[in-house]
């Protein structure tokens, strides 16, 4: 079994060296000069080359039997030619629907799955619109660009929206969607989500919800199970996400980022791929999630996702590898390969314990000793 890999990064790594061991081989297709060290060693690299036929990229991708992604910001070019040829999971329309958040928004509506309100906001009246419909404070994202809280504004007041409007482009993205959404600021109690995998046959399984802590919109640390989320919570994510993979007719990991207030989830995101939140699925006796993709993808059985005990995930953002700080029993550590920048995503280590609470009463000192801070 043959996997190309759209993307160079943490995720296609993690999901080769989950492959590998299964008999899997791999290649890789990288975008936009983007770094490629994550997966060096693991199988040829082929740089995107717009000029190639449906049949060279085939060929030079050494004629996978299936084609994944590892983000859906990417060119749906390639995945559409490639499908010519093989098969490309998760399909390139579910790609599709998930690289716009408007479309995303359209993509929940359409399945009835409870999210974060919004305003479409593609000229000044209709940010003006949002105003009056949402209130302040207003959270406006661009609708294809940026991840981990970039290309987001806060707006507080109308100053702030007389100068968002001065250095907005309103341009439309592609097929009309608006450049922007505007949403209220969610007083949330807290962040989870939720990973799905739906196997080739269309069988659904669920890992534990996990709750995520961001700092500055970028994942920190995440647990599951989540703790005391209610029985009626955790069925009303699983019976969204399960519809949003039907209706999507999706093969692979799928993940669900919502937030909670006390009796309901609000999605806020969803990620067509394996998710930084569902990395503790590495260390903690379920078939992980990277494992469970490249199951799915290839047509083979998945693996279990019950989770006996708990876990805890705690991102290297911007540190150096020191093996001797960042291990301790029961503690697995993934490093990317990738050189080190202040707060990029460098690794993680995995946590695991008896109960949640004590997953996080553990993860508190790991953290200090990783960063030196609370
Ligand atoms: P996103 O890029 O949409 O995943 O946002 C990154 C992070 O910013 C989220 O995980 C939240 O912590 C925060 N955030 C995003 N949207 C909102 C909102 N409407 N209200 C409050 N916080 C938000």
């Amino acid at each position: 079994m043959h996997v190309a890999v759209l993307g160079c990064g943490q995720l296609a790594r993690m999901m080769a060296l989950a492959g590998l061991p299964m008999g899997m081989t791999f290649s890789f297709l990288s975008e936009n000069n983007e770094d490629t060290a994550p997966v060096t060693g693991l199988g040829p690299i082929t740089a995107m080359d717009d000029s190639l036929s449906s049949r060279e990229l085939y060929d030079t991708l050494g004629k996978p039997d299936v084609v994944t992604v590892e983000r859906e910001q990417c060119s749906l070019v390639p995945l559409t030619r490639l499908a010519e040829h093989c098969a490309v999971h998760p399909n390139p329309h579910a790609i599709y629907r998930c690289q716009n958040r408007e479309r995303e928004k359209q993509l929940l509506i359409a399945c009835e799955v409870p999210h974060t309100p919004f305003v479409r906001v593609a000229s000044a009246a209709d940010l003006h619109k949002a105003v009056v419909e949402l209130g302040f404070p207003l959270v406006v994202k661009h609708t294809e660009q940026g991840y981990d809280g970039k290309a987001q504004w806060r707006l507080y007041n109308d100053e702030d929206v007389e100068s968002f409007v001065a250095k907005a482009n309103f341009e439309l993205q592609s097929d009309q969607a608006a450049p922007y959404v505007a949403e209220p600021f969610m007083d949330f109690e807290r962040e989870v989500s939720f990973i799905g995998v739906r196997s080739a046959s269309g069988e659904v399984r669920f890992y534990p919800a996990t709750e995520n802590v961001h700092k500055s919109g970028v994942l920190l640390h995440s647990v599951a199970p989540a703790p005391q989320l209610s029985s009626e919570l955790i069925a009303a994510g699983q019976a969204g996400l399960k519809a949003i993979l039907e209706h999507l007719d999706y093969v692979g990991v799928m993940a669900m980022e919502c937030f909670v207030t006390p009796d309901q989830l609000w999605v806020n995101e969803l990620a067509p791929r394996v998710h930084n939140s569902g990395h503790w699925t590495m260390h903690c006796g379920v078939a992980s999630q990277f494992e469970n993709h490249m199951r799915a993808i290839a047509g083979w059985p998945l693996g279990s996702t019950h989770l006996q005990g708990a876990a805890a995930m705690l991102n290297l953002l911007g540190v150096e590898l020191d093996q001797t700080r960042q291990l301790e029993d029961n503690v697995a550590l993934d490093w990317y390969n990738k050189s080190v920048r202040p707060g990029r995503k460098l690794g993680h280590l995995v946590l695991t314990d008896d109960s949640a609470a004590s997953a996080l009463a553990r993860l508190q000192p790991l953290k200090q000793k990783v960063y030196g801070t609370d």
